[in-house]
């Protein structure tokens, strides 16, 4: 259980991001809910302080450095610490690789994998010095196994896991985690719009013959945060309905 614990999870104004926050605020987390948009943040934010939360939402691109130190140092100002990262802030930007321009590929690895960097980094300075910390980076089924027209996020996504392992190594000796969950395909606003013939190819490619729910990666994310994954670090939980093994 996260109770009392200090979280910040990034791209949480919505989606997969903003569902982590509330669970890790209903648990008793105390919330640094980020997101480049202000407004969806703090109403996530919002939302959990009406049900008797602490929390406040952050505005921020993860992927500007100097914004990201601001993140910390208000969440360290306002909380004293923090104990929960979740690297979650993600972006596409696809198109087939002799088409994809390049300024799509730096987007997506910013937003995607430097972010993960610069937060970790911030984190580990606090973590460190008291010698506790989880760190969850979501990456993607994709960055496993690739897919057409997704070459800059399946590299992130790669990326983050090469990142775990050697953030994991780095920081075990200071009792820091640092894990990954791969989602696969997940039921998001982005999969509903699809047509129900490409929606049931998809589930044929997974072998429990569903996609995923939102609340699948945020159980998994949440058994990575809590204190009985103390012993697990450097792994990538999938969480793919058993779509890559
Ligand atoms: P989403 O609904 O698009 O939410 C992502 C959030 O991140 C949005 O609120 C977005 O804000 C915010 N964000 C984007 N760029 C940012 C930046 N530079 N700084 C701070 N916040 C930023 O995405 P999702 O479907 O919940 O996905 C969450 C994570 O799971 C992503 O890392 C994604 O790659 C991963 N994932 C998702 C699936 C899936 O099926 N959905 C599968 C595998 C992995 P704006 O929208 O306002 O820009």
């Amino acid at each position: 259980m996260p109770k009392g614990k200090v979280a910040v999870v990034t791209g949480a104004g919505k989606g997969i991001g903003a569902d982590i926050a509330k669970e890790l605020g209903r648990l008793g987390a105390k919330v640094v809910v980020v997101d480049i948009d202000l407004k969806s943040a703090s109403d996530v934010a919002a939302g959990l302080a009406a049900t008797g939360g602490e929390a406040f939402g952050a505005q921020a691109n993860v992927a500007d450095p100097v914004q990201v130190k601001g993140v910390f140092a208000a969440a360290v100002e306002k909380f004293g610490q923090v104990d929960i990262l979740v690297n979650n802030a993600g972006i596409t930007r696809d198109a087939l690789l002799i088409r994809m321009r390049e300024e799509d590929w730096d987007a997506v690895l910013a937003v995607n994998l430097k972010s993960a960097f610069l937060c970790t980094q911030e984190a580990a300075r606090i973590m460190s010095k008291r010698r506790y910390g989880r760190i969850i980076n979501i990456s993607s089924v994709v960055g496993q196994m690739g897919n057409i027209g997704q070459a800059n996020y399946c590299a992130s996504k790669a990326g983050l896991i090469g990142l775990t392992y050697s953030n994991a190594r780095e920081l075990a000796r200071r009792q820091v985690t640092v894990n990954a969950v791969a989602p696969g395909f997940i039921e998001t606003d982005m999969t509903r719009a699809l047509p129900e013939k490409v929606r049931e190819e998809l589930a044929a490619q997974i072998p429990l013959g569903t996609l995923g729910q939102v609340k699948d990666v945020t159980n998994a994310v949440v058994f990575l945060a809590g204190e009985n994954s103390g012993y697990i670090t450097g792994q990538v939980l999938a969480v793919n309905g058993g779509m890559y093994m």
